[in-house]
């Protein structure tokens, strides 16, 4: 069960190629014992595909448990770091960091194959400390984008330094423009050096199997889904060029992508795709699967990514009538997309939709995030496809080429014919000159 577990790329195969619907291996009579014999495999097969379901998910909320209990905040991202770092490298994939401090994992097996960029953000908006303070009240600014009224007195948070971390509350909101610079006095027992980072004071990460709490989803969660398809990549050796980025101080405003931009250690040639925790809309629901992101709030994406996206993720829908996918605009927030799109690269994105976006619980308090494992899981499926079948770029305008050149073909004629009633005779040269 372990070496079948081992493999859901395996599975999958098995089970599509073995289970076909043809059953052409079995004889024509209906009551000769290999039918019985089929029911059996089918029923074996049925089991042994929700065990390795279960295991996977299993699997993945392992992930999630270790990777979402670690604190971060925008430029404090190196214990999320440290944890990748030594994910990849036990898996014996190549790591690479940039002069900013982004991490990129590159996963290579077979030639030929067109690489695809996955982007996840490795902070969450959070407090920094921007004073020493040997204890009592130490002033603090709140990186992320959190409306004020949220920053009530008496509200919780957790601060990490080098000692360890200790609880604070919020003391005071000092009266200056929010817009400009968040700044939030807290008070607290010990001492707190400058750059000691907080987090607002939640569970780190709780679930029911179907669902994950945790003070930071966005984007840890969308971290997880990158390093659980890592481990599928590995695992399988399937062939396939793939990225997986994690990205710095995203929630700051896009410091680490605009870094990575300059590092310029993404080739030009790859697809490159952001994968965010999304605010979830009511057009976007969450538990229906991943969504592909046509755009964000600031702009659209590549349309021939978006396609590529849609037609890879229609596919695995094929294999495995359980997947299930989302195409939407998801306009609740900006992403890396923006960024990378603007920098010339051939970008698109998906993300999960996700409740309580940047902990604004409701009725204006502070509460964990959450998103749906289900959908977590089907992300990291099709990500593989994606992966896989990157060579498949291009193809979906082609074809869409193909059956509008067909189409106009097919009313050519007519419209020909009707046009005469409708055209005026060419104007003499330069009559139009005096409108322009
Ligand atoms: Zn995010």
């Amino acid at each position: 069960m372990k070496r079948l577990a081992r493999s859901w790329l395996g599975a999958s195969w098995f089970l599509n190629g073995f289970g076909g619907t043809n059953g052409s291996w079995l004889c024509k009579n209906t009551k000769c014992a290999c039918r019985k014999a089929r029911r059996k495999v089918s029923i074996a097969l049925k089991l042994s595909v929700s065990i390795v379901r279960a295991v996977r998910r299993n699997q993945l909320l392992s992930l999630a448990r270790r990777l979402l209990s670690l604190p971060t905040a925008p430029f404090h991202e190196e214990r999320v770091a440290q944890f990748i770092r030594e994910f990849a490298i036990a898996r014996g994939l190549r790591v690479r960091t940039d002069k900013f401090g982004n991490l990129i994992v590159g996963y290579r097996r077979g030639r030929g194959h067109r690489p695809v960029a996955f982007v996840a953000h490795m902070d969450h908006p959070g407090f920094e400390a921007v004073e020493d303070a040997a204890g009592g009240f130490v002033m603090t600014r709140f990186l992320g984008s959190v409306p004020r009224q949220y920053f009530r007195t008496g509200g919780r948070v957790r601060m990490f330094g080098a000692d360890g971390e200790q609880r604070a509350t919020i003391w005071s909101v000092p009266d200056v423009d929010w817009k400009k610079e968040k700044l939030v006095r807290l008070r607290l027992k010990g001492a707190v050096r400058r750059g000691d980072f907080g987090m607002w004071d939640l569970a780190p990460v709780k679930t029911n199997h179907r669902v994950i709490w945790s003070r930071a989803c966005d984007d840890l969660a969308g971290c997880v889904v990158l390093l659980a398809m890592l481990d599928e990549l590995a695992q399988s050796r399937a062939s396939a060029s793939a990225y997986a980025v994690f990205t710095r101080a995203e929630e700051a405003g896009f410091h680490g992508a605009m870094g990575l931009m300059r590092s310029r250690l993404i080739p030009q040639s790859a697809i490159v795709i952001s994968v965010e925790s999304s605010k979830e809309l009511p057009h976007a629901p969450m538990g229906q699967g991943p969504i592909i992101r046509v755009g964000d709030r600031a702009t659209t994406f590549d349309s021939r990514v978006t396609m590529f996206l849609e037609e890879m993720a229609a596919r695995v829908a094929r294999a495995d009538r359980r997947f299930t996918f989302q195409r939407r605009l998801m306009d609740g927030g900006t992403c890396e997309s923006t960024v990378f799109c603007h920098s010339g690269y051939r970008a698109g994105a998906a993300c999960l939709a996700m409740g309580n976006y940047h902990n604004l619980g409701p009725g204006e308090h502070i509460r964990e995030e959450y998103v749906d494992v289900g959908d977590m899981q089907k992300a990291v499926q099709f990500f593989i496809e994606v992966a896989r079948r990157s060579n498949d770029y291009g193809r979906a305008p082609r074809l869409l080429k193909k059956r509008l050149d067909a189409l106009f073909e097919r009313g050519r004629r007519q419209l020909l014919q009707t046009a005469a009633v409708i055209r005026v005779p060419a104007p003499a040269v330069g009559a139009f000159e005096e409108l322009e």
